[in-house]
């Protein structure tokens, strides 16, 4: 379990290094056994120690003793729904937040949206942060997808391990910052259904190589 650990950690400090999510918000989980390994709620990622991490199984149980992120429920909705999600990265990076106060999904403005595994990336309705509300609005929007924005919050990416997911996340960021750039010119021109299929079909090629 501690290199496990271990990853959660260095992926926690990354969210910081990388400007991703600034001090204490977002977090950062992997799969592990029956459950999960997840970041702890209100520390700042710089003091993370291997004790500090936390173990939900699938159930949602953990050691009372310990403090998960308060944002642990959807974490669990998304590793009981999706068996391709072996680690998930959510993070509140300016960007994509940004966008998200919009209410705005992005669309196929770039052909690099395809990475979150459709023609958009859409945005999740707003609920209470921690909520199963909040995670039932998340799920929807990650139908078909590894990433989405989250109303008023945020974003989320999941991935086959921590590296993988955080990629996502750093490009769904830096596409959220594409688009609201673009959006200063007025609409851009979208690329066709038929275009991002195309797209689609080569990356799921890439993607198994
Ligand atoms: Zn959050």
């Amino acid at each position: 379990m501690n290199s496990s650990k271990k990853e959660v950690i260095k992926f926690a400090k990354m969210l910081n290094d990388k400007k991703l999510s600034a001090l204490r918000s977002g977090n950062i989980s992997l799969r592990y056994k029956n459950g999960f390994l997840i970041t702890p709620s209100g520390q700042k990622y710089s003091s993370l120690k291997e004790k500090d991490i936390v173990y939900i199984n699938l159930n949602g149980e953990y050691d009372e003793n310990q403090k998960p992120s308060s944002e642990w429920r959807f974490h669990q909705d998304i590793y009981n729904s999706k068996k391709n999600a072996k680690a998930i990265v959510h993070s509140h990076s300016t960007n994509a937040t940004a966008l998200s106060t919009h209410n705005k999904k992005i669309p196929s403005f770039h052909y690099m949206v395809a990475l979150a595994g459709g023609t958009d990336i859409k945005c999740a309705k707003y609920a209470t942060y921690g909520t199963r509300e909040l995670s039932k609005n998340i799920l929807k929007a990650l139908t078909n997808r590894s990433a989405c924005l989250i109303a008023n919050h945020g974003q989320i990416a999941f991935g086959r391990n921590l590296a993988d997911a955080f990629e996502l996340a750093e490009e769904v960021d830096n596409l959220a910052k594409q688009y609201i750039k673009s959006l200063v010119l007025g609409r851009p021109k979208l690329l066709s259904l038929n275009q991002m299929k195309k797209v689609l079909s080569k990356s799921k090629t890439y993607k198994r190589d």
